[in-house]
C-alpha cells in the first residue's frame, strides 16, 4: 500500500514517532495508502533544515533561485496526467478538472513567481540636495505554508512559490485529508534540483502539525488557506509572537444577475460557479440573486441544467460531479439541507446523497442541490456550507441586491452579471469583495491582488503582494 513521507533536509523520511492516518479515497470511501501522523519533533526538524539552507539560499541570484522554480513547473506539466490522477484519487474531484485545472495551475505558480522574482523592484525616494532614501526588502527567514484540501497542489504552490522566489525557506504542511500530490510534489523538487532544506514539507493534522507551525519561535510568517474559524486560532497563537499573517479564509459569495445580462452565459457560467468541484472552491457563488423581472426565465433555465450535471466516478471521463471530499463533509453539508427544510426552503432540485454501483458503493456523492425562499438573514443564507448547496432570491432593486450581497461576514469574491457599464463599475465598487467578476468567473491574472474582506482574511497573495508579504522592509538614507 501506498505510504507517503516527510521532505525534510531533501531527504524523503518517516516521520519520527512512526506513526501514520489512513488516506482514503472519497469516491469509494476506501483507503488506498497511509500518510504520516507527524508531531512538533517533525516540525522541528523540518524548521532547522530550513534554517541551515537559509543563508545560501537567500545569497543566490533571483535568477538562479528562479531557474530551479521554472525547472519545478515544466516537471509538474511533464508529470501532469499522474498529478491530476492522485489529486482526483484523494480528493473526489472529477479526473478532468484536476487535468484542466488545478495541475496547470500549480505549474503556473512556479513558472510566474520563478519569472517574477527577476523582476523584483524596490523604491528609491530622493529628497533632493538632502539624502537618498532606498528600501531594500530582506527576505524574511524560515516561513510556514498550511493550505487546505479542496485545490490541493494549486493553493499549496500558490503559497511556496512566491516563498522560495524571494529567498525564504518554507516548511509547508498540506491538509492531511489531500496529501497525495504534496507528496508527488516532494520528488520532483528533488529532481529539479532545490537544495536540500529550501522546501520541506511536514504531513500531518492541524493540530499536530499545523499547531507547532505556527508556534514554532524559528518560523517568521505563516501563510494560511482554511476556515475562518482555524484563521482565528493561528492568530490567536501567532500574535503573541509577533508572526506576519496571511489568512485567506472563508467565503459566502454572492451572484448579482441583473435583468439587463446574457442570460445563456450568465445560467451556464452559474452552473459553474456553483458546482465546480461539487462547491467546494472557495470562490464558488453560493447566493444567486436574480432580479425579479428574470427570476422564472434564469430558474427554468438553471434547473434544467443542474438536472442535467452527471453524478460519478470522478476517474470517469464524462463525470461533470465527483465526491465531497470526506464523509465528516458530507454530513456536515447534508445538515445545512435539513436546515434548509426547517428554516422554510422549498427544495427546487438535489438534496439527497446519491448511492452509486460498483466501485463507488461506498463514496460520498451528493446530487447538486438548489433551494429558494430562503431569506438573505437566514442561517443557509449566511453560513459558509462549501457544498454542492445553492440559493436563489429574487431581488427588486440594486440597492437591495448589493444590500443582501453584503450582509454577510465574509467578503471574499463576488460575481456580477450585466450588459451596462456604468452599472458594472457602480456596482463592483460597492461590493464588499477582494475580488468582483463582471460577466465572468474563476478568471485568474496571477498579477493581480488576491484575497478576502472583513471575515474571508487578511494580507493578500497573488503577484507582488504575495512577494513582498515573503519580505522585510528595510530604508537605507544616504545624506547627501
Ligand atoms: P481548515 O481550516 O480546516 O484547514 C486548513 C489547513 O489548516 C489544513 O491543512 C488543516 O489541517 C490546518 N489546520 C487545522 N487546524 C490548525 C491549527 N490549529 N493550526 C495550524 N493549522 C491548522 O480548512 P479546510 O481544509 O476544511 O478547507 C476549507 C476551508 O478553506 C473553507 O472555509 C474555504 O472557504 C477555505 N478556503 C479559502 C480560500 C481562500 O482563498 N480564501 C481558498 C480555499 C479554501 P487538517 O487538514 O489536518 O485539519
Amino acid at each position: 500500500m501506498l505510504q507517503l513521507q516527510n521532505l525534510i533536509n531533501g531527504q524523503l523520511v518517516p516521520p519520527v514517532a512512526g506513526h501514520y492516518l489512513p488516506l482514503l479515497e472519497p469516491a469509494t470511501g476506501q483507503p488506498f495508502g497511509q500518510v504520516p501522523d507527524s508531531d512538533a519533533a517533525d516540525v522541528d526538524a523540518a524548521v532547522r533544515a530550513a534554517e541551515a539552507a537559509l543563508p545560501a539560499w537567500r545569497a543566490a541570484p533571483a535568477e538562479e533561485r528562479g531557474r530551479k522554480l521554472v525547472r519545478l513547473a515544466e516537471l509538474i506539466e511533464q508529470h501532469l496526467e499522474s498529478l491530476a490522477r492522485a489529486e482526483s484519487q484523494d480528493n473526489g474531484k472529477p479526473l478532468s478538472l484536476a487535468r484542466s485545472l488545478d495541475i496547470p495551475r500549480a505549474a503556473s505558480n512556479f513558472a510566474f513567481f520563478g519569472t517574477a522574482a527577476g523582476h523584483f523592484a524596490t523604491e528609491a525616494h530622493v529628497q533632493e540636495g538632502v539624502a537618498v532614501n532606498y528600501t531594500v526588502r530582506h527576505p524574511l527567514g524560515v516561513v510556514a505554508c498550511i493550505s487546505p484540501w479542496n485545490l490541493p497542489l494549486y493553493l499549496f504552490t500558490w503559497k511556496i512559490a512566491p516563498a522560495l522566489a524571494v529567498g525564504c525557506c518554507v516548511v509547508a504542511k498540506p491538509s492531511e485529508v489531500t496529501p497525495y500530490t504534496a507528496f508527488l510534489l516532494s520528488e520532483l523538487a528533488q529532481q529539479a534540483g532545490l537544495p536540500p532544506g529550501v522546501l520541506n514539507i511536514v504531513h500531518g493534522t492541524g493540530p499536530g502539525v499545523g499547531q507547532a507551525l505556527v508556534e514554532h519561535p524559528g518560523i517568521r510568517a505563516i501563510s494560511f488557506t482554511g476556515g475562518t474559524k482555524t484563521g482565528e486560532q493561528i492568530a490567536r497563537s501567532a500574535a503573541p509572537r509577533f508572526k506576519k499573517l496571511s489568512l485567506e479564509l472563508g467565503g459566502k459569495n454572492p451572484n448579482l444577475i441583473f435583468a439587463d445580462c446574457d442570460l445563456a452565459t450568465a445560467v451556464q457560467t452559474s452552473l459553474r460557479s456553483s458546482f465546480a468541484n461539487q462547491g467546494q472552491i472557495c470562490l464558488c457563488g453560493s447566493r444567486i440573486l436574480v432580479e425579479r423581472r428574470i427570476y422564472e426565465q434564469f430558474k427554468t433555465a438553471f434547473l434544467a441544467q443542474v438536472r442535467a450535471l452527471t453524478v460519478g466516478d470522478p476517474l470517469d471521463e464524462t463525470t461533470r460531479q465527483g465526491a465531497l471530499v470526506s464523509e465528516v463533509h458530507l454530513q456536515k453539508v447534508l445538515s445545512y439541507i435539513e436546515l434548509a427544510h426547517q428554516e422554510g426552503g422549498r427544495l427546487l432540485t438535489g438534496g439527497h446523497r446519491v448511492l452509486l454501483p460498483g466501485r463507488c458503493a461506498g463514496g460520498y456523492f451528493l446530487e447538486p442541490t438548489v433551494f429558494e425562499n430562503l431569506g438573505p438573514a437566514c442561517r443557509v443564507n449566511q453560513e459558509e456550507i462549501f457544498g454542492p448547496v445553492v440559493t436563489l432570491m429574487p431581488f427588486d432593486t440594486e440597492e437591495e441586491a448589493v444590500r443582501w450581497a453584503n450582509g454577510t461576514e465574509y467578503g471574499l469574491s463576488a460575481t456580477l452579471w450585466t450588459r451596462d457599464v456604468t452599472r458594472a463599475h457602480r456596482v463592483a465598487q460597492q461590493l464588499h469583495a477582494g475580488v468582483v467578476w463582471v460577466n465572468t468567473w474563476l478568471h485568474r491574472d496571477l498579477r493581480t491582488p488576491f484575497g478576502g474582506m472583513k471575515n474571508s482574511g487578511v494580507g493578500r497573495e497573488g503577484g507582488l503582494e504575495a512577494l513582498r508579504f515573503f519580505t522585510e522592509a528595510q530604508n537605507v538614507c544616504i545624506k547627501l
